[in-house]
């Protein structure tokens, strides 16, 4: 069997660097084609991770990056169609909500090779999110839905996807968690900074609705700005950028880094006090690290997290911001909201059970 992935960016490699390993462990006569669009190229979003993570190099570099989102996604489609008749795969894999993972979907529906989708069926229902419209057309195509939780899948089936096409997995960034958690990694700048454990904020921002909004941009720095610790803030390479072309200064408390690899990421999330992020992923990790989270978004698609009291989503509101990072609260939850740490082992046996012909056919290209 093969299978061809398709990968572009920060999230996707630390996704599929658990599954990839899942194949080779539990199937190693499997072959797997990675190919890399080219969403994120700099060295610390792309190239540490593949090292770090032992992601096999990509078969493929596309180069597709820097674009808009139809010019990425256009493009990608366009070379994606040209490799899946070269390689001939029986199924494409593809990971979360990017312009990779709709470019993969699409050009593999549209050859008749079967598409698995994993981390399906989340929704935030804003629909000016690119990441919403992705998810919801990836979805719509693929044969195979890897859904992590039952709201998941709960939100699949309001939309008319057929339940027999819908696994509950639990989510890959758990099994992630688990298995580099003993690798993790203090930044070596971190102890020039003279900040002590548990005594800072870990912040991210990098979602399109907030480094494009001048205004949204200054309310979550004006919120920070209270915190009573520092801020430790790994900068996207996009939010660099749109601070310097807003010509927007970080407050003094709140210390801009470049983006640091995973282990090092894993280390502060570990570390800090308490989190505060627009990021699907540092949401979910800042759970697994038993972290309190403020997310700075109107809505997020993890609401069993707010449920629970765990994560506060404050958009970009300073005082509520401020208001949230004085008052984090202690962290409880007995509740396993993201599966057993085992969903690569369960997307590798469902692949292979699909493709023997129960439960599905699966068109395959041939000659
Ligand atoms: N991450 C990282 N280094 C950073 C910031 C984030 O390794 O400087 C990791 C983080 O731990 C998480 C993933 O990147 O696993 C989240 O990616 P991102 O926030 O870019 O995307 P999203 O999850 O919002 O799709």
């Amino acid at each position: 069997m093969k299978i061809l992935t398709v990968i572009g960016a920060r999230p996707q490699f630390i996704k599929a660097a658990v599954v990839s390993r899942a194949f080779k462990e539990l199937r190693p006569d499997l072959s797997e084609v990675l190919v890399h669009t080219g969403q994120h190229y700099d060295a610390n979003m792309s190239d540490v991770f593949f090292d770090e993570l032992e992601i096999p190099r990509p078969a493929h570099n596309l180069g597709i990056g820097g674009g808009t989102h139809g010019q990425n996604t256009g493009r990608m489609l366009e070379k994606l169609e040209e490799l899946m008749l070269l390689e001939k795969p029986d199924w494409v894999l593809v990971y979360g909500d990017t312009d990779s993972t709709l470019a993969g979907a699409l050009a593999a529906s549209k050859l008749h090779i079967g598409v698995a989708h994993v981390e399906a069926g989340l929704r935030s229902f804003n629909r000016r999110m690119p990441e919403e419209i992705n998810r919801i057309l990836a979805d719509h195509v693929s044969t195979l839905l890897f859904a992590p939780t039952e709201l998941a899948r709960k939100n699949l089936l309001n939309e008319g996807v057929r339940s027999e096409k819908i696994q509950i997995v639990g989510d890959v960034m758990c099994d992630a968690a688990g298995f580099y958690k003993q690798r993790a990694r203090k930044p070596i700048w971190f102890d020039a900074l003279g900040i002590g454990k548990n005594e800072f904020v870990l912040c991210t921002v990098h979602r399109a609705e907030n480094t494009d909004d001048p205004l949204r941009m200054q309310g979550i720095f004006q919120g920070l700005e209270t915190a009573r610790v520092p801020v430790i803030l790994p900068l996207h390479p996009r939010t660099r950028g749109k601070l310097k072309q807003m010509g927007l200064a970080l407050p003094s408390n709140v210390h801009g880094v470049d983006p640091v690899g995973y282990l090092e990421m894993i280390w502060l999330e570990a570390n800090c006090k308490l989190v505060a992020t627009d990021s699907g992923g540092v949401q979910k990790e800042a759970y697994f690290n038993r972290k309190y989270c403020v997310t700075l978004r109107e809505e997020t698609e993890w609401v069993e997290l707010v449920d629970a009291g765990l994560n506060e989503v404050v958009g970009s509101n300073p005082e509520k911001i401020a208001e949230c990072l004085q008052s984090a609260r202690l962290f409880s939850s007995g509740e396993k909201f993201y599966g057993d740490g085992k969903a690569a082992e369960k997307i590798v046996a469902s692949l292979f059970e699909a493709s023997e012909g129960q439960g599905f056919a699966i068109p395959v290209v041939r000659d």
